[in-house]
């Protein structure tokens, strides 16, 4: 069976690894991929939200499985497109319909979702332009940090953590009357402020039933310390050492069983991942969002932990069998380290020659983001550039391995973490 990955990062680097090693795949085609994907079928000239082309390639190619990697294709319906098509609709997509994807693609839908099925999360109200009056009078008697989030999507740039009333209010302005986001900032949530430690819960399901995969723990900060501006993901390490059992059996009643029935509930159909950012909060999960897709980097780190056939997976979500799919996990660690372009999340330099990839021990994972052949020539195309994975019996294994390759690969001005998974390091050695 030939099955279609759509997106050209890391995540659909490791989707396309994965898949590439099930006896029932016959070939694996990564639209528009990158260069490190090129030993698949890549299909560099494909655009993503261009569903008409995409339909007529998965007809010259007999594509029977659409596996789409990053949430915008979802909201913009892509697959709806492949529903509402005669001769599409066998194609099984993984991932929701337009209906589903708001659950990403609108925050304040995400939290009247929430709300109504009771669901921890923060509180909130949603405000328009034409509240504006009312949002100020809400952050004046709001207790700070408070959360100011642009409704739609925003590329992960669209949440500002104001210190004060002065900054909220200047967030506010920005967001609602300079639409700072275009549409997407034409709402605005103003949340509470939750303290505690991020993990990133990932479910497969069909709406009704469901495969828990491992979770992950993501580091978007650029600056070692979790100090600077927020990124795409500078690394990630799964298991997490709190996700303990008593945390994730609070994390399946609380929330996961809830969501679905919600989904039931609203008529909602959902086909797909569903990623839940959590805090945990004092050992009390709550819902910072919903994702309507893997993550990346969380993908990069959580794959290579799944030792079951994807695609058999992917195939008992179009049977309706996950609940009775017994997932297999490797115990150990991966560590996954982001080698990026210096400068970024800011701005910096493209078409750097990258060296050292043959200096990567054998057993460490190599997944291309920001990358291109340019005269047979690896060259760096964008911000996020190489994402590396090892696994080890201990998280130090892990991260010494993954460290020692992070290192090797090299190319002017490459930034990396040095210190991803040093904060679950003291919370394993407590
Ligand atoms: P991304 O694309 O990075 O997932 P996003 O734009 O979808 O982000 P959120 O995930 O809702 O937005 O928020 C981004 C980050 O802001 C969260 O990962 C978390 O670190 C922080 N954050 C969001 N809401 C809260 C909250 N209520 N309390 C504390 N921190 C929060």
């Amino acid at each position: 069976m030939n099955v279609l990955i759509i997106g050209s990062g890391a995540r659909e680097h490791a989707i396309a690894w994965k898949l590439s090693q099930s006896e029932y795949c016959d070939k694996v085609f990564v639209a528009p991929g990158n260069a490190g994907t090129t030993c698949f079928h890549t299909t560099a000239s494909i655009d993503i939200y261009d569903f008409e082309e995409i339909a007529k390639f998965a007809s010259d190619f007999n594509i029977m499985m659409i596996v789409v990697g990053s949430e915008n294709a979802l909201v913009e319906g892509i697959h709806d497109y492949f529903q509402s098509t005669e001769y599409l609709k066998h194609i099984l997509v993984v991932g929701p319909m337009k209906l589903g994807a708001q659950l990403e693609g609108s925050k304040d839908f995400c939290k009247g979702f929430l709300q109504k099925y009771n669901i921890p999360t923060a509180r909130y109200q949603t405000f328009t332009e034409e509240t504006f009056r009312n949002a100020v009078e809400y952050l004046r008697n709001h207790t700070y940090p408070a959360v100011l989030k642009a409704d739609g999507l925003a590329a992960g740039k669209g949440v500002i953590i104001a210190k004060d009333y002065e900054e909220a209010i200047f967030a506010l302005e920005d967001m609602l009357r300079n639409k700072r986001f275009g549409n997407a900032s034409s709402k605005v949530v103003i949340e509470e402020y939750m303290q505690g430690i991020e993990v990133s819960v990932f479910i497969l399901t069909d709406g009704k039933e469901y495969v828990l995969l491992p979770e992950a723990k993501d580091y978007k900060r650029i600056g070692e310390g979790d100090t600077g501006l927020n990124t795409g993901g500078m690394g990630a390490i799964s298991p997490v050492p709190f996700a303990d059992e008593v945390f994730m059996q609070k994390v399946k009643a609380r929330i996961i069983e809830p969501t679905l029935q919600g989904l039931q509930a609203e008529n909602i159909p959902y086909t797909g991942f569903l990623f839940i950012g959590l805090m945990n909060v004092n050992g009390e999960p709550y819902v910072i969002e919903y994702n309507v897709r893997l993550g990346d980097p969380e993908t990069e780190a959580i794959l290579p932990r799944i030792k079951s056939d994807l695609f058999e997976l992917f195939r008992a979500l179009h049977d309706h069998t996950l609940g009775s799919y017994k997932l297999e996990i490797d115990p150990r660690t991966a560590a996954t380290v982001f080698l990026v372009s210096g400068g970024y999340p800011e701005g910096f330099e493209k078409g750097k020659e990258i060296s050292g990839l043959e200096n990567v021990p054998e057993d460490v994972l190599v997944f291309h983001a920001g990358t291109k052949l340019v005269d047979d020539k690896l060259v760096s195309s964008g911000g996020r550039v190489i994402a590396v994975t090892a696994l080890g019996d201990t998280l130090d294994a892990a991260l010494a391995k993954a460290n020692a390759a992070a290192e090797a690969i090299t190319w002017q001005d490459r930034y990396y973490r040095h210190d991803i998974g040093f904060d679950l390091r003291q919370v394993s050695a407590r």
